[in-house]
């Protein structure tokens, strides 16, 4: 009711720290005023006593003499909304109260007073514009050649005001009131609409505050930062808002009122100077500051002024801060015996922290370049981190301008498996069409590069050369720069900044004490040696999910997976031709000694972790050419005359993309179903690992894998999938003290597959719920279409709340893991459960599947200390006394 500032004002003055004797008015009256258009019933009555009792309290007489008080009238909504909404200061100035001041305090600082209270009364309740005003004070600076209008001698500071005046009266078509009281009703009822700016309902908009809170009316007596040599106004954070870092932080402007630093109408002096001229206030100013953020225990924003070396405060606030300061203060609030462990860890938002390991754009520059119109459009922030790159429009081209030595921004109208080889050589990914969990999304976050997705403006044209947004057009190895986190999308190349993992010590303190503090496992998504590393870096428990097929895109490798499709296409139609038999089983024991370096390589890098390996999951025709392409090229070899072994090839190609094109791949021949029709895949994956794990024994190195079977829906199929790898087992193994069984697992992934979870259990030895599926098969939203098409009208809508894809929903989605939880409970044994999603690497998600009671959650690397932080956050606040 009284909005934050007016509470914490009261709260302050109760509290005895000096803040000028003032009193608030509800955002009630607000409220009725906003629907009536006019003030409830007794307002001005009790207006006009608290006026009273500031008058007994400061010994001043409101508007008249002996001794005028002036009053400021300020908002304060419940919600912060800095700078949005409006702000009246020396309320009840007159011609006689000019001269009282001028008597008591000089000429000077009566006529700054009396010039100041005609702008913004002007301006604010009488809606003249600002401008205009502005106009006449720059004409009679230079005419009177002060640098600061403050500066201005009597007499022509004194034609100002009369000008200023008949500007006002001319564009209000109203004088000021002269009393004082209408003035102060007048004011109230101004700051009341100022709730209704246009600025205040984009804001609210923006940040989803309600439209009809209203915002509180402080008013409170003056005191004069312009009052003399020994005045200023300034503002101070108790800490350094960037860094952190214990020290007083701020500015301040000598012979000025508050609004004078927001507005920067002058450049203001970096606080440490007042050490010098106004030292007692200083020291008091410091010694107050550091009280009012012990009280709160926490680092405080403080808007303050110093009338004649005595200091007041004017509002206190907790004060924003960058991710590493919000970082570092809990770190050092901790260790000063002021946060406990418990508090510390829950004062840093989860989700920001990934920011500090990031390279990111300099803020300086990408703030210049929003101003001047380098902002070329703004996506969906699908992986975090900044980068500037030449563009490429194809993964070929990609790699190629890599090779040649240029930084590359891939820039695609969506991604696909064929893109793969752009991905590893570009610095940064930017597609056109696709959502937070669409293909370039997972990629690139598995990855670690930035990437904006669903720039729905952007038209990316490979076949010219070119993109287009708007009437802009952006060339082919022109410099684009990305912004992954907030989705923008600059021209030309922005600088970035590194972060580097071991010189972020507070980080490493605060995440040391979450992995004491939570109960939920944090694994990575890593399907890569490189990843990995990465993820142990990042203090992962183990690999949670390794996509085996991405190793299958990488360009050398493409080619003889399309072999094996051709051959494991025919092999099935043609069981009995034993040339092809025979081609199948050698491409196959290829792709073995490959798949065998990978686990190799991954294995070794996790140290002896768990890692699940998920046997082959898309598609097949994922990894063929797309059937346009191959048209055109066939087209383009009959032209050429090329050689009749060429076409044939192409031709095979062709035949076998048309064969296995299906209407909804998503929906299609994938998955668990994949290893049921072309067993000999999956044997191929199993037999690679206990190759790996063999080689990685003989070397002493130890390893922890098990492997996951995707996309299940029936338990039949698990029962299916099961028994062939078993019987691989059962082919490979060697004498008893070598025998590799790894335990074999479902993939919670549809929701038949959450609902017979119990049955399902018969045949799995444990459980990964994967969220990205099971989420777009409960709601029916396509996870590489819905969030560039419709789902973020939704949310504007308000239609939903939330991006399924990025928060799990808890009713829907969430409703069916716990379905799955109970069934796999049912089953009587203590099977581990972890969810693989792109959910897992969620604060809010991760809360939810700590309380649901998974024994861990898998993300991507640079995710893992969000969710290491976010779920001893859950855990603390599932138990807060600690
Ligand atoms: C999932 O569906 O949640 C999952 C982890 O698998 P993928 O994203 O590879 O389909
Ligand atoms: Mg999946």
């Amino acid at each position: 009711m009284l909005g934050g500032k007016g509470a914490e004002l009261a709260n302050l003055t109760r509290l005895g720290f000096p803040i000028p004797p003032g009193f608030t008015i509800t955002t009630e009256a607000c409220r009725h005023y906003l629907r009536s258009r006019d003030a409830p019933p007794s307002l001005w009555d009790q207006v006009n006593e608290a006026v009273s009792v500031l008058e007994q309290e400061s010994g001043l007489t409101y508007g008249r003499g002996p001794d005028p008080l002036l009053v400021s009238v300020r908002s304060g909504a419940a919600v912060s909304m800095p700078g949005m909404m409006d702000t009246v200061l020396n309320v009840g100035v007159n011609e006689e109260v000019v001269e009282r001041l001028s008597a008591t305090y000089g000429e000077h600082f009566a006529l700054d007073v009396h010039r100041r209270f005609v702008q913004m009364y002007g301006a604010v309740v009488l809606g003249v514009s600002p401008d205009a005003l502005e106009a006449v004070k720059a004409d009679a600076r230079a005419a009177g050649g002060a640098s600061r209008i403050e500066d201005l001698d009597p007499p022509d500071a004194r034609d100002l005001i009369t000008q200023m005046i008949s500007v006002v009266e001319e564009e209000a078509q109203r004088a000021i009131p002269p009393d004082p009281i209408d003035q102060l009703h007048a004011a109230i009822e101004a700051v009341f609409r100022s709730w209704e700016s246009k600025r205040s309902a984009d804001y609210r908009a923006h940040h989803g505050i309600p439209a009809d809170l209203g915002t509180a009316v402080t008013v409170m007596a003056m005191v004069y930062g312009n009052a003399d040599r020994h005045s200023c106004s300034g503002v101070l954070f108790t800490r350094d808002p960037a860094t952190g870092e214990r020290r007083m932080f701020g500015e301040f402007l000598t012979r000025s009122q508050g609004e004078d630093v927001v507005a920067g109408i002058a450049t203001p002096e970096p606080l440490q100077a007042m050490a010098e001229s106004m030292p007692d206030a200083f020291r008091t100013l410091v010694d107050i500051a550091g009280r009012i953020e012990s009280h709160y225990e926490d680092p405080q924003d403080i808007e303050f002024t110093v009338q004649s070396g005595r200091p007041y405060i004017l509002q206190s606030r907790e004060a924003k801060r960058s991710p590493r300061a919000a970082v570092r203060v809990a770190v050092d609030m901790c260790s000063e015996g002021v946060l406990t462990r418990d508090r510390a860890l829950l004062s840093v938002p989860a989700d920001t922290i990934h920011h500090l390991l990031l390279p990111r754009l300099n803020e300086v520059e990408a703030e210049a370049a929003r101003g001047n119109g380098q902002l070329l459009t703004t996506g969906i922030g699908a992986s975090p981190g900044g980068v500037s790159g030449a563009v490429a429009l194809t993964a070929d081209r990609a790699v190629e301008m890599a090779a040649g030595g240029q930084r590359v921004l891939m820039v695609r109208p969506e991604t696909s498996a064929e893109d793969v080889h752009g991905f590893f050589a570009a610095a940064g990914v930017l597609t056109a069409r696709g959502g937070a969990t669409s293909h370039a999304a997972v990629v690139a976050r598995g990855l670690g590069i930035p990437c904006v997705v669903g720039t729905e403006s952007i038209q990316v044209r490979p076949d010219l050369g070119r993109i287009t947004c708007g009437d802009r057009v952006i060339e082919e190895g022109w410099q684009l720069s990305i912004d992954g986190a907030s989705g923008e999308v600059f021209v030309g190349a922005l600088e970035t900044v590194e972060a580097r993992v071991d010189e972020e010590t507070h980080l490493s303190e605060l995440l040391s004490w979450a992995d004491q503090r939570r109960r939920l496992g944090v694994r990575a998504n890593a399907d890569t040696a490189a990843e990995v590393e990465r993820a142990m870096e990042f203090g992962a428990d183990g690999v949670g999910l390794c996509r085996t097929e991405h190793m299958f895109f990488e360009p050398e490798r493409l080619d003889l997976v399309r072999q094996m499709i051709l051959a494991a296409n025919a092999f099935a139609r043609w069981p009995g031709d034993e040339l092809n038999a025979w081609r199948y089983r050698q491409i196959l024991d290829r792709l073995q000694a490959i798949q065998a370096g990978d686990f190799e390589g991954i294995l070794r890098a996790a140290r002896g972790m768990p890692v699940v390996i998920r046997l082959l999951d898309p598609p097949l025709h994922e990894f063929l050419p797309p059937r346009d392409e191959l048209l055109n090229d066939l087209h383009k070899l009959r032209a050429e005359r090329a050689s009749s072994q060429e076409i044939s090839e192409r031709e095979e190609l062709l035949s076998a993309v048309e064969e296995m094109r299906e209407a909804n791949p998503m929906l299609g021949l994938r998955g668990c179903r994949l290893g049921i029709l072309y067993p000999d895949i999956f044997r191929m994956q199993l037999r690679a690992l206990t190759d790996a794990v063999r080689a990685l024994r003989a070397a002493g190195v130890p390893s922890r894998p098990d492997v996951m079977v995707p996309l299940v829906s029936d338990p039949n199929e698990m029962a299916e999938v099961r028994r062939i790898l078993q019987e691989t087992v059962r082919e490979v193994t060697g004498p008893a003290e070598d025998a590799f069984s790894p335990r074999i697992g479902a993939m919670i992934e549809t929701p038949r597959a959450a609902l017979m979870a119990d049955a399902i259990s018969e045949s799995a030895e444990f459980f990964s719920f994967g969220t990205n599926d099971l989420t777009q098969l409960t709601y029916g939203f396509s996870r590489d279409d819905a969030e560039g098409k419709f789902l973020s009208r939704y949310i504007e809508k308000g239609v939903l709340d939330t991006d399924p894809f990025q928060t799990i929903d808890r009713h829907g989605v969430g409703g069916l893991l716990m379905a799955g939880l109970d069934g796999i409970r049912l089953s009587g044994r203590d099977l581990e459960t972890g969810v693989c999603g792109e959910h897992g690497g969620d604060p809010a998600s991760v809360e939810f599947f700590s309380q649901a009671g998974i024994n861990y959650v898998s993300c991507s690397p640079y995710r893992v200390p969000v969710a290491r932080l976010a779920a001893a956050q859950a855990e603390v606040r599932a138990a807060p006394d600690r």
